[in-house]
């Protein structure tokens, strides 16, 4: 979203270039902003803001599903005083789209009674080590309860009453273990971060991540849910099917640029030179890539 990449920057300016760093690459917002609840449908909401990133909410028939966590307690405490506007309904299941801080950090200030939910490579990412090589802090015994308790491995559907929701995984892409969650009546997909807007895509490749499978992985998603018309990302609002493909195709067009200059034989400073300052970390996994590495 153009408005918030520019809120982030000016951010950034007022409270220091090592903050505009850290928002630049974890697409946070500054830690006071407000949480925005923007309404999708009666049942569903997209969580704008806090500290961290973009989640959903979705109220079922028994009971409430959460899509992310946010990363800090006053933020979790925002998102459950907007359920409590809502609905009186409990809230029976966080999502996790995937392990990044930013959208499980918060797990651990959830109510008791929730019960976390991800696909099996996200839950095995929580204990890895960060990517400076420090260990997991969700290794600790008294976080346990806030890990993933339920994975699955293709897809997996949750019934809240008379509502289904379902969990979807594709594939490789900003993580290993990134789920789709898909709200059928809304025709609405929650895709963590496996597209960005506005800004260059994050691929973590110290978990797993691979450029070249996002672009199967969200090529199948559009194929495999041919009815989902709008997408919601974890640091950009809702979008269309063709901001999808635009995504993809901007993917694509990277990997036949890095291709071509290392068919010129043409090693990475050079080839990172071809690409606008803010490409060259993902340029440089996008040759790991193709090296094979
Ligand atoms: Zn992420």
């Amino acid at each position: 979203m153009r408005t918030s990449a520019v809120r982030f920057v000016l951010c950034g300016v007022l409270i220091g270039l090592t903050s505009m760093a850290w928002a630049q690459r974890s697409g946070a917002p500054r830690k006071d902003a407000p949480l925005t609840v923007v309404k999708i449908s009666a049942n569903l909401y997209e969580l704008i803001g806090g500290r961290g990133a973009n989640g959903g909410l979705y109220i079922g028939g028994d009971g409430v599903l959460l899509v992310d966590s946010k990363m800090d307690e006053a933020s979790v405490q925002q998102v459950l005083a907007e359920v409590k506007k809502l609905t009186d309904k409990p809230i029976k299941y966080l999502v996790n789209t995937h392990s990044d801080g930013d959208h499980v950090a918060g797990n651990r200030y959830l109510p008791e009674g929730v019960t976390v939910v991800a696909h099996e490579n996200c839950r095995n990412e929580f204990f890895r080590p960060g990517r400076d090589g420090s260990p997991s802090q969700w290794t600790d015994p008294k976080l346990a309860r806030f890990v993933p308790s339920i994975t699955y491995r293709d897809k997996m559907t949750l019934y809240l009453g008379d509502k289904a929701v379902e969990l979807w995984y594709f594939g490789v892409g900003h993580t290993t273990g990134d789920t789709v969650v898909y709200f059928p009546e809304e025709k609405t997909a929650f895709l963590g971060d496996q597209i960005f807007l506005g800004r260059t895509p994050l691929i973590h490749a110290y978990k797993g991540g691979n450029s070249l499978e996002n672009v199967k992985t969200l090529s199948k998603m559009l194929e495999t849910l041919a009815d989902a018309q709008y997408f919601c990302s974890g640091h950009a609002s809702r979008v269309g099917r063709d901001e999808v493909k635009a995504c993809i195709a901007a993917m694509k067009a990277r990997h036949d640029k890095v291709a071509s200059l290392l068919k010129d034989g043409k090693g990475l400073d050079e080839i990172k030179k071809a690409f606008a300052a803010e490409e060259a970390a993902l340029v440089e996994i996008i040759v790991n890539e193709m090296k094979g590495k």
